[in-house]
């Protein structure tokens, strides 16, 4: 006999530990697969920013929801912490983009302009010179500006995908590591997946498994077109507090290295460095912080972003096979609250959030 969970999440990065911990908050009965280390796992490799300035400029509902999840942050960071003894280390002090040259700060200006147009509430502040020197001391006294947002910030990914792996397990989720599914079949009565270590059945399904979810979707009447693209990071040892606040590019994390990088590279399948990609992210971090030059690299790395055609999240329940879910975006550490607050309470049968409507797949040519 296959085992029967009330859910299963396809997938364990921050998209599916974040459903699934909301699932089981919810009461739901939640097991996670999750194929492993084999499989690319963007949770495992990225920036680590919950960040809105600039998201959805042209899209009002993803800027929307974008500012609730960055909003929603701090008491999901304390729910993670008081179920898992985890601590994500969110710190969102606001986020500064900074720009070198004028018009690099006068497309930007003009970009958070629209922005503001469509998401209430939302803040910013275009700094001069010394308005990002009053922010960021240690930034190069020439720069042309900068984007200042108080609802920026970010956390420590890594630590952040392991306190939503605790938290999970700690509201009785079962995590089943080293599982990749490799098929799935709707019986009306729910779904049967097929694993390389048995088959398992539950009434609702949540495909989370980025990349993969490609794959997966057409087996239950879903779409999911995601392509990978490249983002190359770098981190240092550890250094003295120098950096107040994250920039897109440039962070300090809260044990003192610092992150640097953002490339965006569509080369496929291919998660590995380059060192001319690397040295021009050096090169750039130094001209924003020349005390940067001292610092020395510990290790670099590659991982691949999951990309729609238009950048945005999709969030669709199969019409024809109800419930069955897919659940994906390219900023699953900015959304993962809004994965376990709202996203989750509508899988688990809640009415559907007003923002679903506008991240069906259907808005893709077939
Ligand atoms: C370089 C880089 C920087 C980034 N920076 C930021 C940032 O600063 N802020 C931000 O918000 N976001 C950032 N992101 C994006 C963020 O990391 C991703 O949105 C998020 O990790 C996606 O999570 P996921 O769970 O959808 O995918 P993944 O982490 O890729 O997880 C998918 C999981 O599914 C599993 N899987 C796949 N197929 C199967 C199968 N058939 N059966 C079972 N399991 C399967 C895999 O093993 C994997 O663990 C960045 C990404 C990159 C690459």
């Amino acid at each position: 006999m296959s085992a029967h969970f009330d859910a299963i999440v396809i997938g364990g990065g921050l998209v599916g530990l974040s459903i699934a911990y909301g699932l089981a908050r919810a009461g739901l009965r939640v097991a996670v697969c999750d194929e492993g280390d084999q499989s690319f796992r963007a949770s495992r490799g990225n920036f680590g920013l919950v960040w809105v300035q600039g998201k959805g400029v042209d899209a009002p509902a993803y800027a929307r929801l974008t500012a609730q999840s960055a909003r929603a942050w701090p008491a999901f960071a304390e729910r993670l912490r008081g179920d898992s003894g985890i601590d994500p280390a969110l710190a969102q002090p606001g986020g500064l983009s900074l720009c070198v040259d004028a018009g690099e700060l006068a497309a930007r200006a003009a970009a958070m302009a629209r922005l503001a147009a469509h998401a209430p509430g939302f803040g910013y502040e275009v700094l001069d010179a010394d308005g990002v020197r009053r922010r960021l001391p240690d930034a190069a006294p020439d720069l042309a500006g900068g984007i200042y947002s108080p609802l920026d910030g970010h956390v420590n990914p890594l630590r952040t995908l392991h306190a939503l792996l605790a938290a999970f397990q700690a509201r009785g989720g079962r995590y089943l590591p080293r599982r990749r599914v490799e098929e799935i079949r709707a019986d009306g009565g729910g779904f049967t997946l097929d694993t390389g270590a048995g088959a398992l059945r539950c009434g609702r399904l949540v495909l989370a498994a980025g990349l993969g979810n490609a794959r997966l979707a057409p087996r239950v009447g879903l779409r999911a077109p995601v392509a990978p693209v490249r983002g190359q990071l770098m981190i240092t040892e550890r250094l003295p507090p120098f950096l107040p606040c994250p920039t897109p590019s440039v962070r300090q994390t809260d044990d003192g290295t610092v992150q640097i990088g953002d490339s965006q590279e569509p080369v496929g399948f291919d998660d590995g460095t380059r060192p001319d990609v690397l040295a021009g992210m050096a090169r750039r971090a130094i001209r924003l912080f020349p005390r940067l030059r001292a610092a020395r690299v510990v290790r670099a790395w590659g991982a691949l972003r999951i990309m729609t055609p238009d950048g945005l999240p999709i969030y669709q329940e199969s019409r024809r096979h109800p419930g069955a879910f897919v659940a994906t975006c390219h900023s699953g550490v900015t959304l993962a609250a809004a994965h376990g607050e709202i996203v989750a309470p509508w899988i688990a049968g809640d009415a559907a959030p007003p923002f679903v409507e506008d991240f069906h797949a259907e808005r893709f040519a077939p």
